[in-house]
């Protein structure tokens, strides 16, 4: 139990509900909302709700409430985990990480900003230069990310489309001395990218607009029709400027403004009519000057695709059709590219050099990971299905972890192991990820097709292999299930729950659409940075032999290294939640955020949790919470051992059954002992 919080704020920990209910949860859950309280643990976990408002709770005297504090002493906070993660990491030399998983919008790219700042406000006490230095380019490092990876519409004030986990290193001494940052699956959704485009571009000064050829008025722009209204923040002096101090030359920020420029140029015309601007020659001609090619060359990878057959190379013109996909892919891709390599050149800079553990000891890391929480949507395509599988790599390693730390806690304290009923999820994750019978696999192995490559193929496929897995289903096999409306539906039984995918799309996004020319395109551009970005464009048509890896598998592979990586360090979890769609500091919609418990797993947390024992404390620290609620150990003991104290305390209570004593700490197993302890305590305190 948290201190210094009265129980008029619900229970601080959810381990302590009298019964493990949706009902009870979601009241204590709404209860802490409304007063104020926005983080509430389960365990070691930190369940937080989006304020919607400034809290006072961030400051340099929290941070000090919270420093070097153990878990439980102080109210629910990230400071708590932060510090706990810290720790950790510090005194017994182990890696940790934090995970932070949540919907869109729940508040996870604040909580990983608060929690480095915490990070950076406890460490380096000697204000070393260098480490000030690290530090401050890991938080300008986020300013960029989040610059060129969120968007902002009027639905959702600054949303990242972009899985981030970050590692900070730390020295001997616990300071953080660089970093490392990878990044999953950034969203392609166009009008997500063109609201960002034009937001990034917005705000520069006229003269750079002028050199890019762009107007100042945005209804010009295509995209308008797309993504309907767009609020606009002058982000761009901003983000240049951090660019500039992490390291960025004037070039490579140039070439980052100039691509985005492209890609709006790009996508200027009406689709219907995608082939107009090749007809107008002052586009190619302002293309061509941004990209530094050839005009020629644009005008022919806009319009041609060279293809290879047997040993002929031929020109093939593009239909209509052809080429306004193309040109959409290529627009995509840049700016794909564009920010992966703006996160590999972040790397470059803040890799740890010159670290020699010989002479400075053990180099330790905390990871942070901003993720994606589970998501149902209306109509869930194949974003849907890479981030819900991600879930499922995520609560399985949370499965792993947890119980076996618990596992692990209670052999060190030499207590029976008892084994703990849960829903284990790795049959879903073989669904998606399984060689040769995966869903993935089946997605690839229709894309691969040389004949038909449509998404009812690969639905067909699905049926094929999939037809008795007790987690699938499509309307095909189940004719009469309601819930599946259409042909071209799949359900996967994920362990938050239901979901129901439209295969419409999935080839199409899961297949590298990019055509070859514009590649070599790319590369052949005089810009040595924006070549740079475009090795594969090296290849000539006959040498391009290998097929590039799908983005689905792209994404398996990431998933996977990415829970090895976590598995080899001590974890901790931070749950956000949405209160409502509308950014209110009041409202707290019951249903909505009823769904996120349930997809966030949090029930089953913690029963996980109270599966086991519920609470643990070191002897002395449990006496002195309880001591005064005993007349054998109030104010002092006279017992050989503060263990035997607190039997003897637990005894005179009637508690001794719902107890284990292990070597260092005792063991409560039911939250209703404890609540009751709690009880007890306010009424002598
Ligand atoms: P996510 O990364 O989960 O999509 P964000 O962290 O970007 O969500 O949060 C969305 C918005 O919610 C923020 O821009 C901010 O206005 C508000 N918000 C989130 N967390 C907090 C907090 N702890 N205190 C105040 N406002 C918050
Ligand atoms: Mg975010």
């Amino acid at each position: 139990m948290a201190e210094h919080e009265s129980l008029e704020f619900g229970k601080a920990d959810f381990v302590l509900l009298d019964n493990v209910s949706m009902e009870e949860f979601m009241a204590n859950l709404k209860l802490r909302f409304e007063k104020g309280k926005i983080y509430t643990y389960i365990g070691e976990v930190v369940v937080s709700v989006n304020p919607y408002r400034a809290m006072n709770i961030y400051g340099r005297d929290t941070v000090e409430q919270y420093k070097g504090r153990e878990l439980y002493e102080r109210p629910p906070h990230l400071f708590a985990i932060a510090d706990a993660a810290y720790k950790a990491m510090k005194r017994r030399n182990k890696d940790t990480c934090i995970v932070i998983s949540g919907e869109s919008g729940a508040g996870k790219t604040e909580a990983s900003k608060y929690i480095m700042q915490y990070i950076a406000a406890i460490t380096n006490p000697n204000q070393r230069a260098e480490v000030e230095r690290v530090k401050n380019m890991l938080l300008k490092s986020n300013c960029v990310l989040e610059a060129f990876g969120n968007a902002k519409t009027n639905r959702n004030d600054n949303s990242s489309r972009f899985g981030k986990y970050m590692d900070i290193n730390f020295d001997f001494k616990g300071d953080p001395i660089g970093g490392h940052i990878s990044n999953y699956l950034l969203e392609k959704v166009q009008c997500c990218m063109f609201c960002l485009v034009h937001q990034l571009l917005r705000g520069a000064p006229d003269s750079l607009l002028r050199s890019l050829h762009i107007q100042k008025d945005p209804t010009v722009y295509n995209y308008i029709k797309v993504g309907g209204q767009i609020k606009v923040r002058p982000t761009f002096l901003s983000v240049a400027d951090a660019m500039k101090v992490i390291g960025f030359t004037g070039d490579e920020i140039q070439t980052a403004y100039k691509i985005l420029a492209t890609i709006l140029h790009l996508v200027i015309t009406d689709n219907n009519k995608s082939l107009l601007f090749v007809q107008t020659p002052k586009l190619v001609s302002v293309i061509r000057e941004l990209l530094s090619t050839k005009e020629e060359n644009v005008e022919k990878a806009l319009l041609y695709r060279t293809v290879a057959t047997g040993r002929d190379v031929i020109e093939k013109q593009h239909t209509e059709q052809e080429a306004s996909y193309g040109r959409d892919a290529l627009a995509k891709a840049m700016y794909e590219r564009l920010f992966c390599w703006i996160v590999g050149r972040i790397n470059d800079i803040i890799e740890v050099k010159n670290y020699d553990a010989r002479i400075h000891g053990k180099n330790t890391v905390i990871g942070v990971l901003d993720i994606y929480g589970f998501e149902i949507f209306q109509n869930n395509s194949f974003e849907q299905f890479c981030i819900n599988y991600c879930n499922e790599k995520l609560q399985q390693l949370f499965i792993q972890l947890v119980l076996k730390q618990e596992q692990e806690e209670y052999q060190r304290e030499g207590i029976p192991w008892k084994h703990i009923d849960y829903f284990n999820n790795q049959i879903i994750v073989d669904l998606v990820e399984q060689q040769h019978k995966g869903i993935i696999s089946v997605l690839d192995e229709a894309c691969m097709n040389v004949g038909k490559v449509t998404d009812e193929v690969f639905l067909q496929g699905l049926n094929g292999k999939l037809a008795k897995h007790a987690h699938y289903t499509s309307r095909k096999l189940s004719p009469t299930d309601k819930s599946l409306e259409f042909d071209r539906d799949f359900r996967i039984r994920h362990y938050a729950g239901d979901v129901v995918y439209s295969v419409v799309g999935f080839i199409d996004k899961n297949k590298d659409t990019l055509f070859q020319d514009f590649k070599r395109l790319l590369y052949n551009s005089a810009n040595p940075v924006l070549k740079g970005m475009w090795p594969e464009g090296k290849l000539s048509i006959t040498e391009v032999t290998k097929r590039p890896l799908t983005a689905a598998t792209l994404f398996k592979n990431s998933m996977i290294s990415l829970v090895e990586n976590l598995a080899s360090k001590e974890p901790y979890y931070v749950r956000c939640i949405k209160p409502n769609d509308v950014k209110s500091p009041l409202l707290f919609e019951q249903e909505r955020c009823r769904h996120q418990v349930e997809y966030l797993g949090l029930l089953e947390n913690v029963r996980v949790r109270r599966a086991g024992f519920a609470y643990r404390q070191t002897y002395p620290r449990f006496l002195q919470r309880y001591k005064m609620i005993s007349e054998f150990t109030w104010p002092n003991h006279d017992l050989p051992s503060d263990k035997d104290a607190v039997k003897r305390l637990l005894q005179g209570c009637g508690f001794d059954h719902d107890v284990a004593y292990g070597k260092t700490k005792v063991f409560i197993r039911t939250p209703r002992t404890l609540f009751s302890l709690e009880e007890q305590r306010a009424e002598m305190v």
